[in-house]
């Protein structure tokens, strides 16, 4: 079976052929790949081409595809049942090991997607402050809940999508928009809005528009204007929890939010979300308080043991040296590339992820991220994928190492990405 076939099957069943809009290659032109299977660092589509894959499904594979202790756990799991729809020992043994290696979080309550845990906490936030506005900044992505869809990065980004239908206004009206790293603006708002606000949302580390690092003082500012004011921060950590570090990006930059979000690697491949905080702000939340947050398959043993086979091998092997070295030594062979090339660009990087913008300016905010050259992006992103590199379809997405890419990867990496930047 052809990659364009099925492709083209597929969106007279599925809307843009995708269960997810980025995936439609749509930013990047061409036709999408239709996957079959992957393993290690590698990805097939139908046709039988290989990838050296930088995608990662957007995060949660830090041990790479299908790695072995992950994929037994689901395995032995299965036999014993797929979900109870009751509590079950794993749901404990993963919340223990989430509360012990990340400090702010005394409580925790797992859900199936990232964004069902960021919708969780600004109900818990709103619930708990008595107020209704939400801050969150341009260009940050908590996942697609109405409150959080307003001036969005991914797939709103890279689909150049203005403003929210489908959300009235009177919703989108309680969600106040600040630019990243932009210390002023945030006092602002709180100025004028600051008795009602019940929440910052921030990405510690964006990512979601291109990874933009916090400036020295940004996160301290939000916490310290928060706190005059009584609001909450809720740490969007969905992408960087277990990414930057065991104990996340609040590990690295020593902020204490009120409210964690989780995701992505905390379930291993499988779905699963979380959020956390403190006791007495978990408290709140059904059946120990009157919060309501419910799911049927939430706290699903496939997704908990493979939450805890990840995490596991993970705490054990601490890669987290390696992976950033691994990371460098590609981060410094695609920028010889480019400058021989001479193509402007700038690589914002953290820990084992990073994103290329084809820009001579700074990024550090939405702004400056929309100063890279999508066009160019697109026929880069083209020239890769005909070399066999996956990287994600968007200027405004992360790469990501795992603990499967190995030097040989990198260094055949390079090459390839040599080629591909020639023929541009
Ligand atoms: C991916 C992501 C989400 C949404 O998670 P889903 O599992 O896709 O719903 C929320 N916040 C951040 C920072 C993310 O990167």
């Amino acid at each position: 079976m052809k990659n364009k076939e099925l492709f083209q099957r597929a969106k007279e069943l599925m809307p843009g052929g995708v269960s997810s809009p980025v995936r439609a290659f749509k930013a990047v032109g061409g036709e999408p790949i239709i996957v079959s299977r992957a393993k290690g660092s590698r990805l097939w589509d139908v046709e039988g081409k290989e990838y050296i894959d930088y995608l990662m499904s957007w995060g949660p594979l830090i041990l790479g595809h299908a790695h072995p202790r992950v994929v037994a756990a689901i395995e032995e799991q299965a036999k014993r049942g797929l979900s109870y729809g009751l509590t079950n020992q794993y749901e404990i043994e993963l919340a223990q090991l989430v509360v012990s290696s990340m400090p702010s979080v005394e409580m925790v309550r797992f859900v199936s997607s990232g964004t069902e845990a960021t919708m969780s906490a600004i109900r818990l936030a709103r619930g708990y402050t008595g107020r209704k506005y939400v801050v969150k900044f341009e260009g940050c992505y908590h996942g697609h809940g109405d409150s959080l869809l307003v001036m969005a990065g991914s797939g709103v980004a890279t689909l150049g999508i203005p403003g929210t239908p489908g959300v009235p206004e009177e919703i989108a009206k309680l969600t106040l928009v600040v630019p990243y790293n932009n210390v002023e603006a945030l006092e602002e708002v709180f100025n004028k809005y600051g008795e009602d606000i019940a929440c910052v949302i921030v990405e510690p580390v964006a990512g979601n528009m291109g990874v933009v690092l916090p400036k020295p003082g940004f996160l301290e500012a939000i916490r310290d204007i928060t706190k005059r004011y009584g609001s909450l921060v809720i740490c969007d950590e969905v992408i960087t929890n277990f990414r930057l570090s065991k104990g996340g990006a609040q590990e690295l930059f020593g902020r204490d939010p009120d409210i964690t979000c989780m995701g992505k690697i905390i379930g291993g491949g499988m779905p699963l979300g979380a959020y956390g905080g403190r006791r007495e702000i978990m408290e709140k939340v059904a059946p120990e308080g009157p919060i309501y947050q419910a799911g049927t398959l939430s706290g699903n043993p496939l997704s908990m043991v493979a939450g805890i086979a990840t995490l596991r091998e993970l705490f054990e092997l601490n890669p987290y040296d390696r992976l950033e070295a691994l990371t460098i030594k590609l981060i410094s062979g695609i920028r010889d590339i480019l400058s021989h090339k001479g193509i402007p660009h700038r690589i914002n990087h953290i820990a084992s992820m990073f994103t290329v913008f084809f820009t001579d300016k700074e990024v550090y905010d939405y702004a400056t991220a929309k100063t890279s050259d999508t066009d160019l992006f697109g026929r880069f992103f083209r020239a890769l994928l005909r070399e066999g590199i996956l990287i994600p379809p968007s200027q405004f997405e992360a790469w990501f190492l795992s603990t499967a890419h190995t030097e040989e990867d990198i260094a055949l990496t390079l090459e390839k990405i040599d080629r591909a930047v020639r023929s541009l």
